[in-house]
């Protein structure tokens, strides 16, 4: 059973009969958002604004959520702030559809869901750290360094090195 999201789904139909340059905004926000059957953002704000132009709808949003993520050093999970802008045309036909090829739906609701998780997940750090200093992974016995210091010295030469480094001294 998935938990059913409340829809972001906003009715712009009226906004068609409106002059060019009428704009309305919408904001939003949501302690909990399922963005993807795994993957649920916390504290999920956005500000949406849909301006009437010649063309269709223009749709300009600003979205913040706090998206689960894993530490690129020591991988605990850890939470990335996220704070997302794009601009999107909701084109009346066709004609004018730009390259996303979003068209203002008939029944003149516009379901953001999908175009947020986008955004959201390709403005997420691809490099996240659980803190700016977090001391990572023993590579010698692989402990989480960020809990305590583990028994392993990463100073210790590799046996194999020191004879090399044998080797090259005697030359
Ligand atoms: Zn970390
Ligand atoms: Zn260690």
């Amino acid at each position: 059973m998935s938990k059913k999201n409340h829809p972001l789904r906003f009715n712009v139909g009226y906004i068609i009969h409106e002059t060019p340059g009428y704009a309305k905004d919408i904001s939003f926000e949501f302690p909990f958002y399922e963005l993807d059957e795994d993957l649920t953002a916390k504290d999920f704000k956005g500000e949406l604004l849909f301006t009437r132009t010649q063309k269709g709808i223009l749709l300009e949003a600003h979205l913040w959520a706090v998206i689960p993520t894993e530490c690129i050093r020591c991988l605990d999970a850890t939470l990335s702030e996220v704070d997302s802008r794009f601009t999107e045309l909701y084109a009346f036909d066709h004609r004018t559809e730009t390259e996303s090829g979003l068209i203002v739906p008939e029944d003149g609701y516009i379901d953001i869901t999908d175009l947020a998780r986008e955004y959201l997940l390709l403005d997420t750090p691809t490099t996240p750290l659980c803190k700016p200093d977090c001391a990572g992974l023993c590579p010698i016995c692989g402990e989480n360094l960020n809990h305590g210091q583990c028994d392993c010295e990463p100073e210790a030469i590799d046996p194999r090195l020191a004879k090399l480094k044998d080797l090259l001294d005697d030359e």
